[in-house]
């Protein structure tokens, strides 16, 4: 009952203040308020949650029946207590039927109504207590509720996050075992970049892993060319006929992505042109990526396989990574070779420099050996005139040691030979030959006189001389080249000579001949007879021409190889004798004869060596004295034979010996003492090839008391030579 509180409505003053009072004095903890009017207390009832109201069930205004329905709609708990006067039974019955809790008859059982209040409060409150522990109870329940549906939420959330985090893995793990395939593609990709650095080796390794790692029915290589102007395909697998194709960079699929430099997918090849030749009939789809090094494009690697869309974006970024570890290694491997190829160029170049440096020291060395072993002398000075090289004949035509010229000028030369032209003038500082060379003047067979200072040895020269030119034309030098021509010369007077000498020895006996024969004619012809004498004069001088002929025919014969013996074994000191009185016969010479009496058998050509011993008798007869007597001594040796012939003539001039058995060679200043003619210098020439044929010599020596003797030696062997054999000739020959 405590804290309850009720709302009493009558319009009765009295009751509405007996009434309370009374309730206060039974239930002192009650609260009681009073209204009197019907429509205040509905007011109140909205405002306050009263525990019962007592109404009386007659008031003005408003029954008490209606109140109670209005107080139903309002508080449809509420108790509601209605006081009934006399008479009012049947309202009282419509009030408990229109849901009235009690009803308590005037005059008022205070005991009744006190109880039926009481009651009514406490039904009051405990259905309050009800509807507070169901309202308690639907709260409670309806937080259990939200807190499963929370958990529900949540258990359905973490679920899903588990589903999704094992997807998560999932995919992780799938990512990862990719990124290692990958990462294992990349690795063998530069694996193979570093174990080969041969481009052909590298370019197939290559293929064959990306082949593996993009699962590629045909793979390719192309490479740009020189001028970036196409492609070439420098290695395939599936494609080997398109090796070495050219395809020019058009804005076809492989020239876009040479030009944007990005991988390329072709789903379907049949819906785009063909790109390498033969390409199509291979491969549906397509994955290709460009070969970038340092932001160049050097070419672009292709991967195709049979099925159509068989590439994914994966794909291609594998083969662009893989794309770019093949430009660079690609790029290292075309350094390599260039690299080699620059080493090896190197190594030829340095070979053959080396080839031609030993070619040029040969060369040097051969034309050293060529200048110092020439018989011509050589000169050659530098711009200022100093001599630079003198070879071994210069060396000996200035009088100087070899290997003395060092330091030597042009006009040092000047002072150790004198130079003359041909014509005996001295020669003038400006035809010196080396100065003209350096003046830029060529000039040839400048014949020259030069007499050595020191010794006064006197050289005929021919000299050339020229500018040595650099590459660019300048004169860095000049040479000169002497010929010597003494000996030409002799022989060339000689040879004038000969000439002279021969007409005139053939015409001699030729126009005494005439002049006999004309004689004879005459006589004949004034009927008189022929004088023997003529005759005999005639037939002098045909066999002097016959002699002088059969010396010329001899001659030919001598160089041609063609003078042939005929050897038999023969008696020496017989032939001596036999050509001793034929000469002394004609010619009333008496000869010292000092023979063995014994033969001494020797293999000669009799004919040949009786005409040997002929020319050197009759040249003993010709050139000493008629009163003086001639000797002919045959002595033997243990393997030789030897004639010796003596004369008490002028003998031979020591310089002259070398050059007694030359052809026309004549001593100066001996002149012929006695028989006709003058001879052709041949005699001696001819007899010293008969006696080389024979195996054997002829010299000369000078007599200590004046005159000449001439031996000729045969061997006692039959050792002659074969006639087949060329001649040689021999200047002189000295026992
Ligand atoms: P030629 O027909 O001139 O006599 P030879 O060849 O027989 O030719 O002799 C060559 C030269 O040698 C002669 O011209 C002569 O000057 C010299 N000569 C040869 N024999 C003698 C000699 N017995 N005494 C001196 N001089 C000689």
């Amino acid at each position: 009952m405590s804290g309850a509180r009720v709302l009493l409505v009558d319009d009765d003053a009295a009751l509405l203040q007996a009434l309370p009072e009374a309730l206060h004095l039974r239930l002192p903890e009650l609260v009681v308020d009073t209204c009197d009017e019907a429509l205040e207390a509905l007011r109140r009832i909205a405002e306050v949650d009263y525990d019962a109201i007592i109404s009386d069930i007659k008031m003005p205004g408003m029954d008490g029946l209606a109140l109670l329905e209005r107080v139903h709609a309002i508080r449809p708990s509420t108790p509601t207590l209605l006081i009934t006067g006399h008479g009012e039974h049947e309202l009282a019955i419509q009030a408990l039927r229109g849901g009235a809790y009690d009803f308590v008859k005037k005059p008022i059982d205070r005991d009744y109504f006190m109880a039926s209040l009481a009651r009514a409060v406490q039904m009051r409150q405990l259905s309050r207590q009800v509807e507070q522990q169901r309202l308690d109870l639907e709260r409670h329940a309806a937080s259990l509720e939200q807190k499963v549906a929370e958990r529900t939420h949540e258990l359905v959330a973490a679920n899903r996050a588990k589903d999704k985090l094992l997807r998560q893995r999932d995919q992780a793990l799938d990512e990862a075992r990719v990124a290692a395939e990958r990462l294992q593609v990349l690795q063998h990709v530069t694996d193979t970049a570093l174990t080969h650095l041969d481009l052909h080796n590298l370019l197939s390794e290559l293929l064959a892993r990306v082949q593996g790692a993009l699962r590629a029915d045909v793979v390719a290589i192309l490479l740009l060319n020189g001028a970036s102007t196409a492609l070439r395909v420098r290695a395939s697998i599936g494609l080997e006929q398109a090796v070495g194709e050219e395809i020019a960079l058009g804005m076809d699929v492989i020239g876009q992505i040479a030009e944007r430099r990005r991988p390329y997918i072709v789903d379907d090849l049949t819906e785009v042109p063909e790109l390498i030749p033969g390409l199509r009939a291979q491969a549906r789809s397509l994955v290709a990526a460009p070969l970038v090094v340092e932001s160049r494009v050097i070419g672009v690697i292709c991967c195709g396989a049979r099925a159509t869309g068989a590439y994914t974006h994966d794909d291609a970024q594998l083969l662009r990574l893989a794309a770019d570890r093949i430009a660079l290694a690609l790029d290292h491997a075309r350094l390599y070779q260039e690299v080699q190829e620059a080493m090896r160029e190197q190594r030829v170049g340095r070979l053959r420099v080396e080839e031609l440096a030993t070619q040029l020291g040969h060369q040097a060395a051969e034309l050293s050996a060529i200048i110092e072993a020439m018989a011509d002398g050589v000169f050659v000075c530098d711009p200022s005139a100093h001599i630079t090289r003198l070879n071994k004949a210069a060396s000996t035509l200035l009088g100087l040691p070899v290997g003395a010229a060092a330091g030597l000028t042009v006009a040092d030369i000047g002072e150790m030979v004198q130079l003359r032209a041909g014509d005996g003038e001295p020669l003038a500082q400006a035809d010196i030959p080396l100065l003209c060379g350096l003046r830029g003047e060529t000039r040839t067979d400048l014949l020259t006189v030069i007499t050595q200072v020191r010794t006064g040895m006197e050289v005929r020269l021919r000299i050339s001389s020229a500018p040595i030119r650099d590459q660019l034309g300048n004169i860095v030098g000049a040479v000169a080249v002497s010929r010597d021509v003494t000996e030409l010369d002799r022989l060339e007077r000689q040879k004038d000579e000969f000439l002279s000498v021969a007409s005139h020895e053939l015409k001699t006996p030729l126009t005494s001949l005439k002049g006999l024969a004309q004689i004879t004619r005459r006589r004949l012809e004034r009927g008189g007879h022929t004088e023997a004498a003529h005759l005999a004069g005639m037939e002098r001088a045909i066999v002097r021409m016959e002699l002088l002929v059969n010396d010329l025919l001899d001659i030919s014969r001598i160089e041609s190889g063609k003078l042939a013996l005929r050897t038999e074994r023969e008696d020496l000191p017989a032939l001596c004798r036999q050509v001793v009185e034929e000469q002394t016969a004609a010619t009333n010479r008496s000869v010292h004869i000092d023979l063995p009496a014994d033969a001494i058998l020797v293999d000669l050509d009799a004919d040949r060596i009786s005409q040997v011993l002929t020319n050197v008798l009759s040249n003993a007869f010709k050139y000493s004295p008629t009163d003086q007597s001639v000797t002919l001594r045959l002595r033997q040796t243990a393997d030789e034979v030897r004639v010796a012939i003596t004369d008490r003539g002028p003998g031979i001039p020591k310089a002259e010996m070398p050059y007694l058995f030359e052809r026309f060679y004549r001593v100066p200043g001996i002149d012929v003492q006695a028989g006709s003619g003058v001879g052709l210098g041949l005699g001696l020439y001819i007899s010293h090839e008969i006696m080389e044929r024979h195996g054997g010599r002829i010299w000369v020596e000078n007599n200590p008391d004046g005159g000449a003797t001439f031996t000729i030696a045969l061997p006692m062997t039959a050792r002659l030579r074969s006639v087949s054999i060329p001649l040689k000739v021999v200047n002189s020959t000295q026992g």
